[in-house]
Formats: structure tokens, C-alpha cells, sequence
């Protein structure tokens, strides 16, 4: 992820994102909006006093899926967590498009037809 959208989200969700790995977000910018309105959902929860604080402990992309690995969910919060990942499965992890999962030499993405292709060349290249 770029470098300003990663700063933006942990500047605005520090409570979530503060203790993540190397304060690093491994995800395309593609994923950003999908990422920036979880954490808005989840901390609107706790703000409003109807859920704990989560922590985000880890964030990746494992197998063309949006892995968001928490702490300190309730079965709500984790509900929001698993509808993120379900809908990144669906979203190119580029560009935001509609997407779906595409395999190489056993790595797993979530793309729009066109960065499949860019992904392709790369491959061959
Ligand atoms: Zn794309």
C-alpha cells in the first residue's frame, strides 16, 4: 500500500491499527476503501459503547483474501471482519474493480481482467 494511505488510516485508527506488526499494511491500494470503512465500523462500535476496543494484530493478503487478524472482537465486530474479507475475495487488490481470485505457480491474488494480465506479463517476464 501506498505509503500516504497507510499513514492516513494509522493516523485515524490508531486505537486499531497501533499495535499491527511493523506498522505495516501488506495490501494493494486497491483494498484501501475496504480497509479505511471496517476500521470506521469497528471503531464506531466502541465509541458508542456497544463494543470493546478490537486490535488489529496483523494485516495481509493471504490467498487472494483480505486477512485481518484481531484481538478483542465481539461476535458483531468479528462478523464486520469476515464480511471484509468475503468482499475483498471480490475486489481487485490494484485497483478496486470487481475482481476475482486468479491462481499462478501457486499464488493466489483477487484482480480486475486487466491487472490479471499486468500480473501475467510480470509472471512470464
Ligand atoms: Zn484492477
Amino acid at each position: 500500500m501506498r505509503k500516504e494511505l497507510e499513514d492516513s488510516l494509522f493516523e485515524r485508527y490508531d486505537k486499531i491499527l497501533g499495535q499491527v506488526d511493523y506498522r505495516e499494511i501488506c495490501i494493494g491500494d486497491g483494498w484501501f476503501v475496504l480497509i479505511d470503512t471496517l476500521c470506521w465500523g469497528l471503531q464506531r462500535m466502541t465509541d458508542s459503547g456497544r463494543s470493546p476496543q478490537v486490535r488489529a494484530l496483523q494485516v495481509k493478503q493471504k490467498f487472494g483474501e483480505l486477512c485481518f487478524y484481531a484481538t478483542g472482537t465481539d461476535s458483531l465486530q468479528a462478523g464486520m471482519i469476515h464480511m471484509a474479507s468475503m468482499i475483498s475475495t471480490r475486489t481487485c487488490e490494484e485497483c478496486g474493480a470487481v475482481g476475482q481470485r486468479v491462481e499462478q505457480e501457486g499464488f493466489w491474488r483477487t484482480l480486475c481482467p486487466d491487472h490479471h494480465q499486468e500480473w501475467l506479463k510480470n509472471f512470464r517476464a
